[in-house]
């Protein structure tokens, strides 16, 4: 299987030094560090603070875009780290500088799902893990970053969880995602998180509206109504899946192009499936907790203004109506619950009529 972990070979002879080396071009990486923000000069200055105290975390994580803001500053503290040629902080220019920021410097390894299945896989893990295992060129740190870290799939997240738990010395993880709340939540725990910006995720309108017609049903508060909304919310992902697969195969009849990675299968498809399916799915539970953070707005008696769904606005109002306060709030640790429990893998069915079967709606004025 070809693997998109994309490891660099020493440049030049002497890391850092004045030596001509020549460059490649590209490659990925962004081209210069742009302006930082609030949320990116702060992380900077925990990460430089942590060098220089001889308190850097094991592993980071860095919420923010991959491609962008996290990246940058990924970028701009390993070079930080790894040059020589100033005192005064990284010098941007010299050699050193050059291979960090076009991602080919020895010590660093980064890491970026595989381009047909979109996630990362267990042997790029592994090669992490040798990558680790190995002296550093330079006599210092080795690190490696991690791009789109939600994208870890569950066998390859088990095997970081090692690493995770046994660092070797003077090694630095950085796991880039803009979606945290998709990773596993054992990794989650061993990293430390620095917040650059905020989710910027969009979820679809019809998904928004499929899930309230699902809640619009669960109106009378008894264990019948509880486990018809557990199974029409079942069968709602059922087609959602389907939805996810069919749309696989159309785009690789499109894509019938590359005979390399067609030639990776079946395999291949089911775990990209898998993948776009967990995204899926996670977007329609963001929505269900939205939409009960709503509910506890109304109960509290909040301007209808911010209400998240603003299409639902009177289905919300109803469903608040004689809610008290204490339940409305219990409701949403119970979707919370649903939510982490299918990130763990639970079983889909067993999850939602456990889940459903303790949430409280009451009928309102109807
Ligand atoms: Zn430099």
């Amino acid at each position: 299987m070809k693997s998109a972990v994309k490891k660099s070979k020493p440049a030049g002879s002497a890391a850092g030094g004045n030596d001509p080396t020549v460059l490649p071009s590209g490659s990925g990486a962004s081209p210069e560090v742009p302006a930082g923000n609030a949320g990116t000069d702060a992380s900077l200055d925990d990460l430089k603070h942590g060098l220089q105290n001889g308190r850097l975390a094991h592993a980071y994580l860095l919420v923010g875009q991959p491609r962008g803001n996290a990246q940058a500053l990924v970028e701009r503290f390993l070079q930080l780290l790894y040059c020589r040629a100033s005192e005064a902080g990284p010098c941007g220019s010299c050699p050193t500088c050059r291979q960090v920021r076009a991602h080919n410097w020895p010590d660093m390894l980064w890491i970026e799902p595989q381009k047909k299945s979109r996630t990362i896989q267990k042997e790029q893990i592994l090669a992490l893990q040798q990558f680790l295992a190995h002296t550093s060129y330079g006599g210092g740190w080795k690190t490696a970053v991690l791009l789109y870290a939600e994208r870890l799939n569950p066998v390859a997240s088990n095997s970081l969880l090692k690493t995770l738990e046994e660092p070797s010395k003077n090694s630095l993880l950085f796991l880039l995602t803009e979606s945290p709340e998709f990773m596993l939540p054992t990794v989650l725990s061993r990293c430390q998180k620095l917040i650059l910006s905020e989710s910027t995720r969009k979820i679809p309108a019809e998904v928004a509206e499929s899930v309230a017609d699902i809640i619009a049903g669960h109106d009378r508060d008894d264990i019948i109504a509880r486990q018809a909304t557990a199974s029409r919310f079942l069968m709602f992902l059922k087609a959602l899946r389907k939805g996810v697969e069919e749309a696989e195969k159309r785009e690789d009849e499109v894509d019938d192009g590359d005979t390399e990675e067609l030639e990776a299968g079946k395999e291949v498809v089911e775990a990209r499936v898998e993948a776009r399916y967990r995204e899926a799915r996670a977007d329609v539970l963001t929505t269900l907790l939205q939409f009960y953070r709503d509910i506890l707005l109304g109960v509290c008696g909040a301007d209808e203004r911010c209400f998240y769904a603003q299409g639902q606005r009177d289905l919300t109002r109803r469903m608040a109506q004689g809610l008290s306060h204490g339940k409305a709030l219990r409701n949403i640790d119970v979707i919370e619950n649903i939510k982490k429990q299918l990130e763990q893998n639970l079983p889909e069915a067993l999850v939602l009529d456990y889940g459903f079967s303790r949430l409280t709606t009451l009928p309102g004025d109807r």
